[in-house]
């Protein structure tokens, strides 16, 4: 089987420069939404914890359980609750879903401030926080979400100063967040209760040449096992619709990770491992062929690598990978 590693000095390393940047551990609120970005949930809460990590931000009630023993502070993004819990905080992503809310839960209003997805608008956001009070929820923070905090479009600006103008006319005593990892960056000063970091902590962050670069150093390496090798003479074609034809006699050789186990299929004939071993034809469900012979081949160590092949984005080549593939932290 495929497997991957998570390495360990790589995480704490990224935390480092996360803390360093956010003045304390305690306004670190790790992203695990989706697998912990493909790296395993429960494998990175526990590390994380063990770093002194107490914040954690997913997706669903059921990553929400999954992690509950590791964290003080669990914020999920969309799912309705269950019912009240210490630990968990639950985002109102439109005035609507107050009302379906069970009494007593804890919330945190999502605001939109030009993102256009989730949150309730600037209009909305007195009669949001008057109707969250009278339904007996128990309001502790407001936030955003940046749609261009890695883009040097102009937008990120217009968000910023949106949000700025709600914490300054916010009733006393909420906690405010609205930087993800790019925003955390590209500010000089960071000065908000809490930071949702998911890319720079799992090494994979990119932003502009413009801002100050950081030593990043991603944390998921993925091998894959040779399942079959066989010569093959100059002219010879590999794989589904015979797209790869050898211009020389060679060995190829077939391992075990294909799109099923999340390789996503762009690659095909064109992808090269960081050792320089280049794939042969197209990926199929379950396998991919390379022109090596090696019982096992390290298929990428650094997602940036691969989305750049495959003309997308690292969170895509990262949470693609499936969650049966073995996790071992080194
Ligand atoms: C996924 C997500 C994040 C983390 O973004 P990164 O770019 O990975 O740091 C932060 N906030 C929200 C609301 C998200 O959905």
């Amino acid at each position: 089987m495929a497997r991957i590693t998570l390495n360990k000095s790589n995480f704490f390393h990224n935390l480092d420069i996360i803390k360093a940047k956010t003045q304390s551990v305690e306004r670190i609120a790790l992203v695990l939404k989706d697998n912990a970005y493909g790296h395993g949930l429960r494998e990175m809460a526990k590390l994380a914890s063990e770093y002194g990590i107490t914040r954690a931000v997913v997706r669903s009630n059921t990553e929400a359980e999954t992690i509950e023993e590791f964290f003080e502070y669990i914020l999920v993004l969309a799912d309705i609750p269950k019912g009240p819990s210490k630990k968990i905080r639950y985002t109102i992503n439109d005035i609507e879903c107050i009302k379906e809310f069970p009494k007593g839960t804890l919330v945190e209003l999502k605001v939109n401030t030009a993102m256009n997805r989730n949150g309730v608008s600037i209009k909305e956001l007195n009669d949001s926080i008057e109707l969250i009070k009278v339904s007996g929820l128990v309001l502790e923070a407001i936030f955003t979400h940046h749609s261009c905090a890695d883009e040097l479009n102009g937008n990120y600006e217009l968000q910023k100063a949106n949000f700025l103008k709600i914490k300054q006319n916010a009733p006393k005593g909420l906690h405010f967040h609205s930087c993800n990892s790019a925003a955390l960056f590209r500010e000089e000063a960071f000065n908000e209760d809490m930071v949702r970091v998911g890319i720079a902590a799992y090494g994979c962050l990119e932003i502009a040449s413009k801002f100050k670069q950081y030593t990043f150093k991603p944390i998921l390496s993925l091998y894959a096992k040779k399942i079959s090798s066989r010569q093959i003479s100059k002219g010879d074609c590999v794989g589904y619709g015979a797209t790869f034809v050898s211009q020389s006699d060679s060995v190829v050789s077939n391992y075990d990770f294909g799109y099923g186990d999340g390789f996503l299929r762009a690659n095909s004939n064109i992808y090269k491992t960081p050792e320089g071993i280049e794939i042969a034809g197209r990926i199929s469900m379950d396998n991919s062929s390379f022109l090596s012979d090696k019982k096992e081949i390290l298929i990428f160590n650094d997602a940036r690598e691969v989305a750049l092949c495959a003309k997308t984005i690292s969170y895509e080549v990262l949470t693609s990978l499936k969650e049966n593939i073995k996790r071992e932290i080194i």
